[in-house]
């Protein structure tokens, strides 16, 4: 190494495998650019097939405009595109690509075979490039098009094929990546092939249809219209509060249809949503902003997912007066803030509004201890049918726990005390502990479930009226994750048909009102563990946890408080719930003595 490095000019294949870095570093990458190019050629019908998450196929097939054989044969070098010639092109660009290096990229690391018939002819070219080597390149007859199929992607570059993660994982990226174009295109049809099997159909529809279609009826029945004209008009919907999540998801911003996110714009929509979604939620929003091309920059960054306002400012303010004048318009009305809650309802979040007690019309929920005696059969079909298998930590009851006079001495009460319905305050013998109900519970419910992961047959109540839940393509996948293990927690749910799940049963001694709701918090709280990569188990137990406990605000009776603490002090960690915040408060009555200045 003592003698200088010599200059080396690179050779052309390696150039492309270094830039294919920039633009093609999952299979989603793929989808975007070949789903770009065919948007870009006018196809009107795209075809995506998509094999073992991307890894052994992408193939997008449209029916656009068509390549001859030198344009097919171009297509495939660095720089090369027909949708710009000089500079002034790039400052008012109208099509999705324009940098000419997908295609190379791509081609440099897999093995492609993209096939081309020009519109109005019946022949074209077959060509296969492996590693960015042209293999052979052939007559080809079909219907006018283009398909490009992506076969072992970084077959050639071990070090990037290392980094693809499981499956599931890589085509839910595709389908979010997907997403984005359904959206933007409802007047195009679009057809997602999952290792073989039709999962996605679109045929031409309005933008409120598509929203439907992709995302689900939940999102759609939640929709307000917006609109503005001028130098940047707006369109598309915001979500009302309904349709917000808990964790950041459907947000999407298309300029001049191409899909870009922007850190200020969120705030722009955020902002103007004001107190009408509890802090810790998102809004839904999909807008459409329309100027001409010279009044931003689409290529500030390699994706093109970054978009770069000329005025800035402008663009902020006139989305964020947008959606502000939408939701007032909208009657869309603010969540309940402790201050403005009526009496009759507990000081909670929307949240907690799908844990409701059973029977109890007051909303009082008990919790009954294992020293109680046995429950009178219960009286309808949707409760207790499980409970002879486990007895369960939460019963909800049609009347008080029976306390027979001559029993009485089983069950003794110790002194409790909610407090502000949100905590029990509790005498013990060395002083007093305060316990927040909700991370107790959480504890309680988190460490039942890790145990029924080991069980075989779960406690279930069926459900009166077993629930339909329809769901995004992508949370759909994300919850077929989850359900092996909902279902060892009691859950009883099934897929059925495209993207959506009927909800039979819930774990039993746990009454869910709004079930759909429960159901898309613990995807949300699940997501949010995926992201710390938390072991599957480990998340679904803890957003199962998160989202059955009972919240601040739910009164509760002695008898429950009272099974509460002892659940709890029969966990194993009673002290931290699965997140890591604190249950419990000891006060010591030396500490107190020493307060009040009697030691
Ligand atoms: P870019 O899209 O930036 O121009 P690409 O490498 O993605 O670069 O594509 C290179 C060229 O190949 C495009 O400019 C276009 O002319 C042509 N092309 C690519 N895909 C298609 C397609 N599906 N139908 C017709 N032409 C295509
Ligand atoms: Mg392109």
């Amino acid at each position: 190494m003592s003698k200088s490095k010599k200059i080396n000019v690179l050779p052309e294949d390696l150039i492309n495998k270094i830039a294919a870095g920039e633009v093609i570093d999952r299979p989603a990458s793929v989808v975007k650019e070949l789903v770009e190019n065919a948007l870009d050629a006018g196809a009107t019908e795209i075809t995506v097939i998509i094999g073992e998450g991307g890894k052994s196929l992408i193939q997008v097939v449209d029916n656009g405009s068509g390549m001859d054989e030198s344009d097919l044969l171009l297509a495939f070098q660095r720089h090369a595109t027909s949708k710009i010639s000089d500079y002034a092109d790039l400052t008012r660009i109208q099509t999705l690509g324009f940098r000419g290096e997908a295609l190379a990229s791509i081609a440099s690391v897999a093995r492609v075979e993209a096939k081309s018939v020009p519109q109005g002819s019946t022949s074209g070219h077959l060509l296969r490039i492996e590693g960015g080597v042209m293999q052979q390149v052939q007559a080809h007859a079909g219907n006018p098009g283009t398909s490009v199929a992506v076969k072992n992607l970084f077959f050639n570059t071990p070090a990037r094929r290392k980094f693809l993660r499981a499956t599931n994982t890589e085509y839910r990226q595709i389908l979010s990546v997907l997403n984005r174009f359904f959206l933007a295109y409802p007047e195009l049809s679009f057809t997602l092939v999952k290792d073989g099997e039709a999962v996605q159909e679109l045929k031409p529809q309005s933008l409120e249809e598509r929203i439907g279609a992709v995302l689900g009826s939940r999102v759609r029945k939640n929709l307000v219209p917006v609109e503005n004209e001028g130098y940047l008009r707006i369109s598309g919907f915001v979500g009302n509060q309904d349709a917000a999540r808990s964790s950041r998801g459907d947000q999407y911003f298309y300029f001049n249809r191409r899909y870009f996110t922007h850190k200020n714009l969120n705030y722009a929509v955020f902002s103007a949503y004001g107190d009408i979604i509890p802090r810790g939620t998102y809004p839904f929003f999909l807008l459409f902003l329309e100027m001409e091309p010279e009044q931003a920059d689409v290529n500030v960054h390699p994706t093109k997912m970054e978009v770069k306002f000329s005025n800035e400012q402008l663009v902020f303010a006139s989305v964020r007066g947008a959606v502000k004048r939408a939701l007032s318009t909208a009657h869309v009305i603010p969540t309940f803030s402790p201050q403005t809650a009526p009496p009759s309802r507990p000081e909670t979040t929307t949240q907690a509004d799908w844990y409701r007690p059973a029977v109890q019309p007051q909303g009082e929920l008990s919790l009954r201890g294992p020293e109680l005696p046995p429950q009178p059969p219960s009286p309808g079909p949707s409760l207790g049918s499980g409970d002879a298998a486990a007895p369960p930590l939460v019963t909800p009851q049609a009347t008080p726990p029976p306390l027979p006079g001559g029993d009485k001495s089983i069950y003794e009460p110790t002194n409790v005390w909610q407090v502000h319905r949100k905590y029990i305050l509790s005498e013990i013998k060395t002083g007093l502990i305060l316990i927040d109900q909700h991370v107790a519970h959480e504890r309680i419910l988190y460490e039942q479930a890790l145990e029924s992961f080991e069980k075989r047959k779960p406690a279930s109540q069926q459900l009166l009226f077993p629930l339909t839940v329809e769901l995004s393509a992508e949370d759909f996948e994300l919850l077929l994750e989850m359900i092996p293990f909902l279902e060892r927690i009691g859950f009883i749910i099934k897929a059925f048909g495209k993207n959506t799940v009927v909800l039979e049963g819930v774990p039993s001694g746990i009454r869910l009102t709004g079930e759909e709701k429960c159901l898309i918090d613990m995807l949300d709280e699940f997501k949010r563990g995926k992201k710390e990569n938390l072991d599957i188990r480990d998340n679904v137990a803890k957003s199962f946890a998160c989202r059955s406990a009972i919240k601040a605000g739910e009164p509760l009776t002695r008898e429950a408080m009272n099974a509460l603490i002892d659940q709890l002090f029969s966990t194993r960690e009673p002290y931290f719930c699965p997140h890591g915040r604190p249950v419990i408060i000891n006060l010591s009555l030396e500490e107190i003595d020493r307060r009040f200045k009697r030691s």
